[in-house]
């Protein structure tokens, strides 16, 4: 059966192969110690869960959903873009509730660009950035990011034709891969950008609640005149740890909320209203100790990853935000050969970054989805098998 063209030029699925490879490790009786996907080890907390069944019991939530979001949701979200950013959005016409964050990332280009036009994407950066923009016959235009640029891309290295020939820019801060910040300096450089060539400006926040060391990430929205041509991405996936609930939302221009929103109604009905209310309680109504808590886990981890890898030889700073760890491949390697020693010697997976994009080559991606014990047996590993 022949399939789309656009379908035969996606890439295999970086995981896909990942985790085909670590299969038949396991086959072969390794005790795989995985820094593979970045997904939260730790359960959803009980107060959301008790929500969710709660709401599931309620007959009203049992029939279609508003395609939108509840207005309930969509209200939580406002009120907590308040409180966490000082940004006002409309419930009504700023706010659009999303099966994961993913589903809108996928979608919205779907929405402004035609065959031909251009997007700026970073690169490296989450793949669904450049499969939306292939899925909509667009072309991609990688804005590199690099150490030397302390992993922001370079506005003013973009060709004028591509920039003024583009549709959408996507930026993520704190960033996946890199694990990369941004302040709102650089946010107020690309919002400028983006209007000087009449850009829409997407940015994803998906980490914006997991930070270290006091810091807080930003929100492109504070950004005065942002909401003229800027939407962000929120998941509830990453700081509740609820990835499987599938819980996101798109805030910002309502120009582009409801351009989404055009695609949305015609492909999707919405997600689960009990779902909606579950997020609810996690936005509004969460142990405010909890995240916190959270990222105390993980900056336990880092420091235990980031200081046993630099005792080998490496040079990392310590990172400021996600639970990435971003670092180059040792002399001799490439991002592929690196990860095939570290499965195969070690047992350890870690992804190529290469999966990334082009400019991920020579590096590869730590998550730190795994007990502190374990990132130390890893470290034994490596000490013991890979001669650095
Ligand atoms: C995890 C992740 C998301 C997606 O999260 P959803 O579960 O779809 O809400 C989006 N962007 C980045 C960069 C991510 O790492």
């Amino acid at each position: 059966m022949e399939r789309a063209e656009r379908i035969k030029k996606v890439p295999p699925y970086l995981f896909a192969t990942i985790d085909k490879k670590k299969r038949e490790a396991i086959e072969r009786g390794v005790d795989i110690i995985s820094f593979g996907i970045g997904d939260p080890d730790q359960p959803t907390p009980p107060q959301i869960v008790e929500k969710m069944c709660e709401a599931v019991r309620t007959p009203k939530n049992h029939r279609y959903p508003d395609y939108e979001g509840s207005l309930e949701f969509r209200s939580a979200v406002s009120a907590w873009y308040k409180k966490r950013f000082d940004v006002t959005l409309n419930p009504a016409n700023e706010v659009m509730t999303l099966i994961g964050s993913k589903e809108g990332i996928a979608h919205i280009f779907l929405a402004f660009v035609d065959p031909g036009d251009y997007t700026l994407i970073p690169d490296p950066a989450y793949p669904v950035y450049k499969l939306g923009t292939m899925f909509a016959n667009g072309e991609a235009h990688y804005m590199p990011l690099t150490a030397e640029n302390k992993f922001l891309p370079d506005f003013a290295a973009i060709p004028t034709d591509v920039a003024k020939k583009a549709k959408i820019m996507f930026l993520n801060y704190p960033n996946n891969p890199t694990a990369a910040v941004a302040d709102l300096k650089f946010f107020a450089e690309a919002v400028a950008f983006c209007k000087q060539y009449d850009i829409i400006l997407c940015h994803d926040n998906a980490y914006s609640e997991m930070a270290f060391d006091g810091f807080q990430p930003p929100s492109i929205l504070q950004v005065p005149g942002a909401m003229d041509i800027a939407v962000e991405f929120g998941s509830l996936s990453k700081p509740f740890n609820m990835t499987g609930w599938r819980m996101g939302f798109a805030v910002g221009c309502s120009e582009v909320i409801g351009g989404l929103g055009i695609i949305k109604t015609n492909v999707d009905s919405g997600q689960f209203t009990a779902v909606q209310d579950a997020g609810i309680e996690a936005l509004l109504n969460i142990d405010p100790k909890f995240i916190p808590a959270m990222n105390d886990l993980y900056q336990a981890r880092r420091d235990v990853l980031i200081d046993g890898l630099n005792s080998m030889g490496w040079n990392l700073e310590k990172t400021k935000a996600t639970f990435y760890v971003w670092a180059p491949v040792p002399k001799g390697y490439d991002s592929m050969s690196f990860c095939a020693a570290m499965l195969e010697k070690c047992g350890i997976i870690v992804v190529p970054g290469v999966g990334y994009g082009p400019a991920g080559e020579g590096y590869v991606r730590f998550a730190l989805t795994l007990d502190e014990s374990r990132i130390k047996e890893a470290l034994q590993r490596m000490k013991q098998q890979l001669a650095l």
